[in-house]
């Protein structure tokens, strides 16, 4: 099937993929044509090149995009969309004024959901996240990254892992699973840290590597969660199953998250809304890709993380939704580019770049999308009728999709 989009106002488009992601200048580079066409074949981007250039492609099916841009459709490296219920009663304690702290103090936050994931089945979860999906797709999302770490027994985690298995087998775009048993310590743990650490290393872990059911670890190491040393010993025991490391660090505090992540290699660390000039040189230095939630920030309240800075001294930029019950029930990633530009202070390429190309090097997904590149996934965004990119972060949590395309097929 070759299906042919043609009078594209705008087409981001590049011949060549990057061997690594984008940092400082090159951040905002984006290599743009005017007035172009692309071809699809089978579900894959095959040539791309201007109007006037065009011969007879023989496609079945075209596609006139008149007045429209077409963007990489974007890659979500950061969520928890598989959970069992929203959470707008600790919305309303938060107006009340009760921290994030606070609110898991009592048993709320992360601990609430997990409670009610253990009393639900794993159709319900697959059905209600598969809808979730689904609606992120219509938005934009080409790819998604997501996290068990509500269920916190042995047989819950593996439930989420199985859920997230069946979502990677179902859904049209690429899945990404990441094991996060060390999301909090669950209430009968709370005095003995030793022993659910000791589940996670000798019971969790092992099943995880002999069914396949995870791809990545993460640990979330912050104040009143995961110590640097217990998060330095579950990564080192999930190397044995080959699950490499992503990490949640420097949300509640300056904790060492980044220091850890780096040491052992992370392929990203995320949240970074507590860090100073130390983190961020460490960063710049590294490998390690810096993930910003600018949705989480938003939604508590909390500093934005200072993407500014990273993309400046030179880090690997990543931005991405955590869409979660708790902290951003949310994952409308065009929001996020506003967020980004509003509030961080990018550029709208640099925003855009954060959450396609850099966002695919941080699943290991850049052969096979976070560009319009031939031999990509035709995972594509093509907007409203408009005259420049910067619109969509202009006009805040506006809808500015007219379709996306998933493997050159409309969702
Ligand atoms: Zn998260």
């Amino acid at each position: 099937m070759r299906t042919l989009f043609i009078n594209i106002k705008t087409l981001y488009a590049n011949k060549e993929n990057p061997l690594k992601p984008l940092r400082g200048k090159a951040l905002r580079n984006i290599n743009s044509l005017h007035n172009a066409w692309v071809l699809c074949e089978n579900g894959i981007i095959s040539s791309f090149g201007l109007m006037e250039n065009l011969e007879n492609m023989n496609a079945e099916e075209s596609i006139d995009c008149n007045g429209k841009l077409m963007l990489p459709a974007f890659v979500d490296s950061h969520t928890h969309i598989v959970f069992a219920a929203t959470r707008e009663s600790e919305f309303v304690d938060k107006i009340n004024g009760l921290t994030y702290e606070e609110i898991a103090q009592r048993g709320g936050g992360i601990l609430n959901s997990a409670k009610r994931l253990q009393n639900s089945s794993e159709d319900q979860l697959y059905t209600d996240a598969f809808a979730r999906a689904l609606q992120l797709m219509k938005q934009g999302t080409g790819a998604i990254e997501i996290k068990s770490g509500y269920g916190l027994t042995i047989s819950d985690e593996i439930k989420m892992l199985r859920v997230i298995a069946r979502l990677k087998d179902s859904l049209p775009i690429p899945v990404k699973a990441t094991f996060l048993g060390a999301h909090a310590f669950p209430q009968e743990f709370k005095q003995n840290h030793e022993g659910y650490i000791q589940q996670i290393i000798s019971e969790m872990l092992p099943i995880i590597g002999a069914e396949h059911l995870a791809d990545y670890v993460d640990v979330f190491c912050d104040k009143g969660f995961f110590s640097v040393e217990e998060t330095a010993r579950i990564l080192d025991a999930a190397k044995k199953y080959q699950l490499k490391p992503r990490i949640h660090g420097n949300e509640l505090g300056i904790t060492g998250g980044v220091q850890v992540a780096i040491a052992h290699k992370a392929l990203s660390v995320d949240h970074l809304e507590e860090i100073g000039p130390e983190e961020i040189e460490l960063l710049s230095n590294s490998e390690t890709i810096a993930t910003v939630l600018p949705g989480t920030s938003f939604f508590l309240g909390i500093p934005y993380a200072p993407a500014r800075k990273l993309v400046d001294a030179g880090a690997a930029l990543c931005i991405a939704s955590d869409y979660n019950p708790g902290t951003c029930p949310n994952g409308r990633m065009s929001f996020l580019l506003s967020l980004a530009c509003i509030k961080m202070k990018l550029l709208p390429e640099e925003a855009l770049n954060a959450c396609t190309i850099n966002a695919a090097f941080a699943l290991e997904l850049q052969e096979e999308v976070g560009s319009i590149s031939p031999g990509k996934r035709a995972n594509l965004i093509l907007t409203n009728p408009m005259d420049s990119l910067a619109r969509i972060p202009y006009t805040f949590g506006e809808d500015m999709i007219s379709q996306v395309y998933i493997n050159a097929k409309p969702v």
